[in-house]
């Protein structure tokens, strides 16, 4: 049981599956028209539409849209790129890939990107804020906006885990400079492997697509040879078999959504109100993805037991999704951060507690919970161990 759009996959990816088998269509570039026929194109247009998003390209992975997101806003060596200490590991590589610094901030009680401590790691070499929407939860994107433009710098948006969640009616991936969403299967929508970069504008648009193509101009407008910059680049295109999967998920977003939160709002109903214990902090409750439902405690030792109990784990030891569990950090890169540098993440993450809704997975420390298709039986029978658990370790 990983994401959502896993367990909604269906008849109608099957049929586009079949029309790409059909005619062997296997990548975008087949025909002679690929604006017409492709799926892959087909996608990127159906995401700007759906979400109102400037120019989109749709790419093999979430990393690879972190990475044509960057390469389009054309951070490079020297540059520094603020980021939160919790996050994936994909968020932190993206930006060592260019060369550029991963500067660490601390996440405040949302569990996502703490604005003041952002404004206090920028220096004149700052080139972007890479605000993730951890956990499908969108950041203040108003307050880190407001910081953007004070000091001139890019905000980019890692939605790999958010994609069709929103902050104040704005889908999450389409309000930054750029924004990157994933479709891998633990994911709000999943074609297997995927993602999608977005962009405001079209000059970082085409320097984003060149990346991913070879250097080439968007769609390989050949009227637009010599009128971009000469560049190389790397071939990360979405095969068309992906993006004939990703076409059907987009159309079941807010299906997948409005089930979630159902599932959410079920479990928030059964689960009882304690002292020492509150929900996680929400920038916007009903753009919440709903992917999980976190508890953070008053302090970490009732957070261990609880999870000892439902034999999970609290967020501090969800493995590569927190700077203080990444060896690669500690090593052999020129920036070295260990568990410690960040005491505001460590405390937080500590005593938080995730329970899946959406998204089940282990990694993330959501191995203990419900699922979309979960029934009615199947929430209660979650929600009373969840209660049992915290009255027996809270009482201790
Ligand atoms: C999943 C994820 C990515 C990477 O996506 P892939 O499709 O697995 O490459 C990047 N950032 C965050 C926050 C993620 O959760």
């Amino acid at each position: 049981m990983p994401g959502p759009g896993f367990e909604f996959l269906g008849d109608e990816e099957r049929h586009n599956v079949e029309q790409v088998l059909a005619q062997w269509s296997l990548t975008r570039y087949l025909f002679d028209n690929p604006e017409e026929q492709s799926f892959v194109r087909r996608l990127e247009r159906d995401i700007e539409a759906h979400f109102d998003s400037g120019p989109t390209v749709a790419v093999n992975s979430g990393t690879s849209a972190l990475a044509t997101a960057l390469a389009g806003l054309g951070v490079g060596p020297g540059d520094e790129v603020i980021v939160p200490g919790y996050t994936y590991v994909a968020s932190i590589g993206s930006i060592g890939h260019f060369g550029a610094t991963p500067v660490l901030a601390e996440v405040d009680e949302s569990l996502t990107l703490d604005p003041d401590d952002v404004e206090r790691r920028i220096t004149p070499r700052t080139r972007a804020i890479m605000a993730v929407h951890m956990l499908g939860a969108s950041c203040d994107m108003e307050r880190l906006r407001k910081i953007a433009d004070r000091h001139g710098v890019l905000l980019l948006e890692d939605a790999a885990q958010a994609c069709g969640g929103s902050y104040r009616g704005a889908r999450l991936g389409t309000i930054g400079d750029a924004g990157a969403y994933s479709f891998n299967p633990f994911k709000v929508i999943t074609c297997g492997e995927g993602g999608v970069a977005l962009f405001r504008d079209h000059a970082s648009y085409a320097r984003g697509f060149a990346y991913q193509d070879q250097g080439w101009p968007p769609l390989r407008d050949n009227n637009g040879v010599g009128t971009g910059e000469a560049t190389f680049g790397l071939n990360l295109r979405m095969p068309e078999l992906s993006a004939a999967v990703a076409c059907a998920q987009l159309k079941r977003v807010d299906t997948v959504l409005a089930e979630t939160r159902r599932v959410r709002n079920r479990l928030i109903e059964l689960i009882e109100p304690h002292e020492g214990v509150r929900q996680r902090r929400l920038h916007d409750a009903e753009g919440d993805c709903a992917n999980v439902l976190v508890h953070t405690f008053d302090s970490a030792e009732p957070a261990r037991e609880v999870a000892g109990q439902l034999s999970t784990k609290p967020l501090a030891d969800s493995g590569r999704h927190y700077y203080g569990n990444m060896p690669q950090l500690s090593g052999n890169t020129s920036v070295r951060y260990a568990r410690g540098d960040l005491p505001r993440t460590d405390d937080l993450l500590s005593r938080s507690l995730a329970i899946s809704v959406g998204v089940s997975d282990a990694h993330l420390g959501s191995g203990f919970g419900v699922g979309v298709r979960s029934t009615e039986e199947d929430i209660v029978r979650a929600a009373e161990k969840f209660n049992s658990a915290v009255r027996s370790a809270v009482a201790a």
